[in-house]
């Protein structure tokens, strides 16, 4: 483990945070036209040429950075591929089928979770002028929250659980890194299938990069949904058979950066993933309709057995329905289990409800928490149950 001083995130957050007050954002909404250099606090290099894939079945094309966020302007969505080009061509992995839930200590586990850390980790994390991936504040937003992370630990984990727990924040090409933290029993091997629990924790700005993006929905809303989970096996002591891990990923606006370069790390190194399962959106619960989980059934980045398995957790630990549903429009990844399952891993996708019903004051200045009352700490919640009962029943055996 690593000790970051947080009072030094402090200081360089408030630094930044008037270094930008009063700044006009030289991007437009017609495109990007102006390069980084006019930009404090921004990495960008408009020109360098990316590799970029539309659709997991798409030829990757060339493009500069300029045209790639003139297209993520545009709704479109894709994966950045030039960093990991390699990302699936490594051998099969194994199919794992999913006994069904059984676990005797998950509902006491359930008991530890409230929406009392979530509201306050997700104020702080949305007062970032934007956790764009290449940016100032989107580098001090993950050394919070790898310092926060830490201080859970710290202050939290048993005597017996501490020494089984890592927590490191990862360094990429990019400004922010991502954060990996790992539960693994005493005697694990390197080959034990990990159970793994994704959030992405940068936002974006789509018609702006430069421009200010809280995030509080995309995906604040996953990252201290899945947060909360880690801190009830925390406070349960909860110690796995094999190892169970959270990520954080960097740069998922950018195309998926930070998850790709780990599930690359991941098939470099032989590793099996028992389990992949992603939270992107949680919180909002749109007015006049029922209260429900959306369980993403779009083929080519989700597996139907861990789908299933899923929906067998919300039967059993959820007191709301589930209801299938499947990303529209231009194919696309919608998230970070596309990269593991590009990868060949097997993965799941929960969302806040249904694709038509879900935040639509995204990727901008309006995904605030208080935007509206359907951004619900309570809706959140219904996520960090999940998460727990994924961890424990996959990492049980
Ligand atoms: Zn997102």
């Amino acid at each position: 483990m690593q000790m970051l001083s947080r009072t030094l995130a402090v200081v360089v957050f408030a630094a930044l945070t008037a270094a930008y007050s009063g700044q006009i954002p030289l991007g437009s909404p017609q495109g990007v036209s102006e390069n980084q250099d006019n930009v404090p606090g921004f990495h960008l290099d408009l020109d360098d040429l990316r590799l970029v894939q539309f659709s997991l079945d798409a030829e990757p094309e060339w493009m500069t950075e300029r045209q790639k966020l003139q297209a993520k302007a545009k709704g479109q969505d894709y994966m950045d591929i030039t960093n990991t080009p390699f990302l699936g061509t490594g051998p099969k992995k194994p199919r794992f089928s999913y006994p069904a839930p059984n676990s005797t200590i998950v509902a006491g586990v359930l008991s530890h979770l409230s929406t009392v850390e979530p509201k306050a980790n997700l104020q702080h994390f949305t007062s970032y002028y934007t956790r764009y991936y290449n940016s100032d504040t989107g580098k001090a937003s993950s050394d919070w929250l790898f310092a926060k992370i830490l201080a859970y630990t710290a202050e939290l984990a048993s005597e017996e659980q501490l020494p089984l727990i890592s927590v490191e924040s990862l360094k990429h090409p990019w400004k922010q890194n991502s954060i990996i933290v790992r539960i693994a029993p005493q005697d694990a091997l390197d080959s034990d299938p990990i159970t793994v629990l994704g959030a992405h924790i940068d936002s974006i700005n789509r018609a702006d990069p430069f421009g200010g993006a809280p995030g509080a929905g995309d995906d604040g809303s996953g990252t201290v949904a899945i947060l909360e989970a880690y801190r009830a096996l925390l406070v349960a002591a909860y110690i796995p058979i094999t190892p169970v891990e959270f990520h954080f990923y960097a740069g998922e606006e950018g195309g998926l950066l930070g998850s790709q370069a780990i599930a690359s790390s991941f098939e470099a190194a032989g590793k099996v993933v028992r389990g992949m399962i992603q939270f992107d959106m949680t919180a909002f619960h749109k007015a006049g309709t029922r209260e429900e989980i959306a369980v993403i059934t779009n083929e080519d980045q989700v597996d139907a057995a861990l789908t299933e398995f899923q929906i067998q957790l919300i039967e059993r630990y959820l007191d709301i329905p589930w209801v299938k549903d499947i990303y529209p429009g231009p194919p696309g990844p919608s998230s970070d289990q596309a990269s593991w399952a590009k990868a060949g891993y097997q993965t799941c996708h929960p969302l806040e409800g249904q694709f038509k019903n879900a935040n639509s004051h995204v990727h901008g200045v309006e995904d605030i928490i208080d935007i509206s009352p359907e951004f619900s700490f309570d809706h959140m919640l219904h996520f960090s149950r999940l998460a727990v009962a994924f961890a424990i029943e996959l990492s049980s055996y």
